[in-house]
């Protein structure tokens, strides 16, 4: 019998086992992959990520696997400007002033092995079912890849299971609605031209409000792909994959993708998007990460929330154990929590969304910001996690800096 169960060893279970280990509770993961194993993503660890990393003690060693460090980032409108950001230029001069772009393969490992130290494990168990008594999840029933049928209980089930949750389905708390959702293809490539230490987001006209990205991993490669809202990619009447084609041949970059050499076949996976509040918890179980919807729906960053989520989680689970307490009602400060520190950033990121649907504005916003300095300071700051994103929903923050 474990204190807790945590269903799914990505960012957002490795990071709840390395809390919940560090409170004392005991913990076992399942997870259905063997590591090292890949997930899609654009790879990226912006400020939020790698604070989390620092507080856990894990940028030193971060700084020793394959990977790019960031510097700058781009961010292209409609009309092919650029505006131009220096991380290392925020705001405050003693925060982390970095990102990094680290294959989720070597990542999601390196997060694993930390978590696994502490933790019971078990990999190549699929988790298929939840176990009930009355109305409370007492535990999870899966198959391990040889066959073998298995039965593990909890206090508490942890659902960090991906967009695809099957805790979430289980109990309930599943929304596959596509205005929710985001779809996005990702492609290594080799040898595209001018990757520095830069990620760049351009805002192409076919992906709006979306974005087509281009993420350097280092020796020479990078992470490319584009983003579009589910509902919006349903009704385009071309696929994806040729978007993400057309784009690469447009004028704008085919010159940087001449001798370019694709890595493998595009690959897409879908980005639950935290624009609408779903509840994460009930008797005996909590969300987190993408099975809670907390993906950023401006910028598609979900790893850092998804660990934010793990930490609340594993904070909840500390007090429900102090008082033998499980039930929905209990666990419910978990959902307050979360929302009282994601709820605002959020709220924006969905403003933000709703706007990137007008091109004009697009255009509008990159060109002043490529040419004002105290608007590229705000959104480095913020990139950064030094300023908070709310800052960028207050009219008072365009007519002050855009318009002055
Ligand atoms: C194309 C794309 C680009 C993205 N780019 C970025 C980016 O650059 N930066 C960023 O911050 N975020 C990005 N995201 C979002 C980010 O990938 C996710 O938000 C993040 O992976 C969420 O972490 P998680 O731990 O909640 O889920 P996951 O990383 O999906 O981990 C879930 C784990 O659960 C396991 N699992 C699933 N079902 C079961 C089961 N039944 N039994 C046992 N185990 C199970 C899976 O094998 C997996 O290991 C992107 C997403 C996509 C799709």
């Amino acid at each position: 019998m474990h204190d807790v169960i945590i269903v799914g060893a990505g960012p957002a279970g490795s990071s709840a086992a390395i809390h919940c280990n560090k409170l004392g509770l005991k913990t076992l993961i399942l997870e259905k992959s063997r590591f090292p194993r890949d997930k899609i993503c654009g790879d990226a660890l912006s400020g939020k990520s790698v604070k989390f990393l620092d507080d856990l003690n894990l940028l030193e060693g971060l700084d020793k696997i394959d990977g790019a460090v960031i510097k700058r980032i781009i961010f292209g409108n409609p009309n092919h400007s650029e505006c131009e950001l220096h991380l290392n230029k925020s705001l405050n001069k003693k925060q982390i002033n970095h990102g990094y772009v680290i294959p989720r393969k070597t990542f999601d490992n390196y997060l694993f092995n930390h978590a696994s130290s502490t933790s019971d494990v078990e990999t190549g168990f699929h988790v298929l079912d939840l176990i009930y008594e009355k109305k409370n999840v007492i535990g999870v029933k899966g198959k391990f890849d040889s066959g073998e049928e298995k039965e593990f209980f909890a206090n508490v089930i942890v659902g960090a299971d991906g967009p695809f949750s099957i805790v979430a389905r289980k109990t309930g708390c599943y929304n596959a609605d596509g205005k929710y959702t985001a779809v996005g293809l990702r492609c290594y490539y080799e040898n595209i031209s001018e990757l520095t230490d830069q990620i760049e987001l351009h805002y192409v006209g076919e992906t709006i409000p979306g974005y087509f990205w281009i993420f350097p991993i280092g020796n020479n490669k990078a992470n490319v792909g584009v983003g579009l809202i589910k509902n919006m990619a349903k009704k385009k009447n071309h696929k994806l994959y040729d978007i993400m084609q057309n784009v690469i041949n447009s004028e704008n970059f085919s010159r940087r993708f001449k001798n370019a050499i694709a890595l493998e076949k595009p690959k897409g996976w879908n980005l639950p998007f935290g624009n609408t509040r779903r509840e994460n918890h009930g008797n005996g179980f909590i969300l987190l990460g993408d099975a809670a919807g907390l993906v950023d729906p401006f910028t598609g960053e979900g790893i850092g929330n998804a660990m934010e989520s793990g930490k609340i989680a594993a904070e909840i689970i500390l007090e429900a154990k102090k008082v033998n307490d499980y039930s929905k009602q209990y666990l419910s400060t978990y959902d307050e929590k979360l929302w009282n520190y994601l709820g605002s950033e959020l709220d924006t990121s969905t403003l933000l969304l709703k706007l990137a649907h007008y091109k004009i504005l697009l255009n509008f916003v990159i060109d002043r910001a490529s040419r004002n300095k105290k608007v590229k300071d705000v959104i480095s700051g913020m990139l950064a996690d030094e300023v908070p994103k709310t800052e960028l929903s207050n009219p008072m923050f365009y007519l002050k800096t855009l318009f002055s």
